[in-house]
């Protein structure tokens, strides 16, 4: 059997390269005679694997000396509710924009720590359309503001950072981060969840501006205080080893790729291909704004969706997997994360092409 280009949300497909490192490496890793997965978190080879990604990181995002890079577990649900336990004193309101089924979320855990405000919502166009900067009703005094820079599920994105003057702006970037340049300084904190775009499952990169760490009230306990996971260099309690390895494979890998703005160039294309193959077909449809499409995750829809289940069926026998829309928006998905070879978008276009002809 060979391997099949994996069109998976999260977990996602990761680099052929990398896997292959990691099976080279599986029984014996970096002359320790044992597996990344068997040796201490304390010990020096892991302390250095530990350095060597802090320090890809910050080479890759440019990430200013002013702001922490950690390493956390929970998901990035967690973090929904570690932001206002940590960024927000117990009276402080917290805002967050609402533009699809994560940001929701994120509001949601924060609801019963903080006020919560919404002060955009993009509920009344199903989520399909970004509400326009000048239209959000910001807080005085606000913590933070929060939003959701690429909507995994609804493929809603980002391509500006919006302003939000001093009031720091916190970024769910669990499905876009590391998929073009970014400018860290325009955020307060940036977080991802590792299963789309960095790794395996279980690990949890956040990016804090130094001076926000300290504003978490006594109360909090150490194990979900930045401070205190920062003092303690990610490794207050045992993190999860193997998937820090292969992150930092990945990091590795980006790194060989020519860096974000190459990556980015890669992206933009696969993206623009699929979104023409829909736009052109007479047979699929995309229901987002095109000014915010996403470029890692493209929903569509077939003219019938009777024929959901042969599409699916068909597209895996092709050796293109995972193209099930989320049960939400119904229809088809396909993530096409840094990890998805441009070979696979060809195979897809292709593949849809084909299939509109015979049932278009
Ligand atoms: C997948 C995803 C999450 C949830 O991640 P968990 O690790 O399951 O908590 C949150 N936000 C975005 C944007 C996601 O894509």
């Amino acid at each position: 059997m060979s391997r099949i280009f994996n069109f998976s949300a999260g977990p996602a497909t990761l680099p052929r390269e990398v896997l292959e490192q990691a099976r080279d490496e599986m029984l014996e890793w970096h002359g320790q005679g044992a597996s990344v997965m068997e040796v201490s978190h304390r010990s020096k080879a892991f302390g250095e694997l530990a350095e060597q990604s802090e320090a890809d990181v910050r080479e890759l995002l440019g990430v200013p000396d002013d702001y922490a890079v950690l390493f956390l577990q929970g998901g990035a649900t967690q973090q929904f509710a570690m932001i206002p336990m940590n960024l927000a004193a117990a009276e402080q309101p917290v805002d967050y924009v609402v533009t699809g089924q994560w940001s929701k979320k994120a509001a949601g855990q924060a609801k019963g720590l903080r006020k919560v405000n919404i002060v955009a919502d993009a509920a009344g166009n199903n989520y399909t359309d970004i509400p326009a900067r000048a239209d959000w009703r910001l807080t005085p005094g606000a913590a933070y503001v929060h939003y959701c820079p690429n909507e995994t599920i609804g493929g809603v994105e980002f391509h500006e950072v919006p302003d939000t003057g001093t009031v720091p702006l916190v970024a769910d970037m669990s499905s876009n981060i590391f998929s073009r340049p970014l400018d860290v300084s325009r955020f307060g904190m940036i977080y991802a969840g590792a299963q789309k775009n960095i790794g395996p499952a279980g690990l949890v990169l956040a990016i804090v501006r130094k001076d926000l760490l300290e504003r978490a009230a006594d109360a909090v306990p150490p194990i979900l205080r930045y401070a205190a996971l920062a003092e303690q260099k990610s490794m207050l309690n045992t993190p999860p080893t193997y998937s820090w390895y292969i992150a930092g494979l990945v990091f590795q890998w980006l790194k060989r790729q020519g860096g974000l703005a190459r990556i980015a160039e890669v992206n933009q294309r696969k993206a623009a291909k699929l979104y023409r193959a829909i736009d052109d077909s007479g047979c699929y449809r995309n229901p987002v704004a095109p000014a915010c499409r996403s470029r890692m995750n493209v929903p569509f829809t077939l003219p019938d969706a009777a024929l959901d289940p042969v599409f699916l069926a068909e597209a895996q026998q092709a050796g293109l997997a995972a193209l099930k829309g989320h049960r939400s928006v119904g229809g088809m998905r396909a993530s096409i994360y840094n990890a998805m070879p441009e070979a696979g978008v060809d195979a897809l276009v292709d593949f849809m092409a084909d299939f509109s002809r015979r049932h278009g």
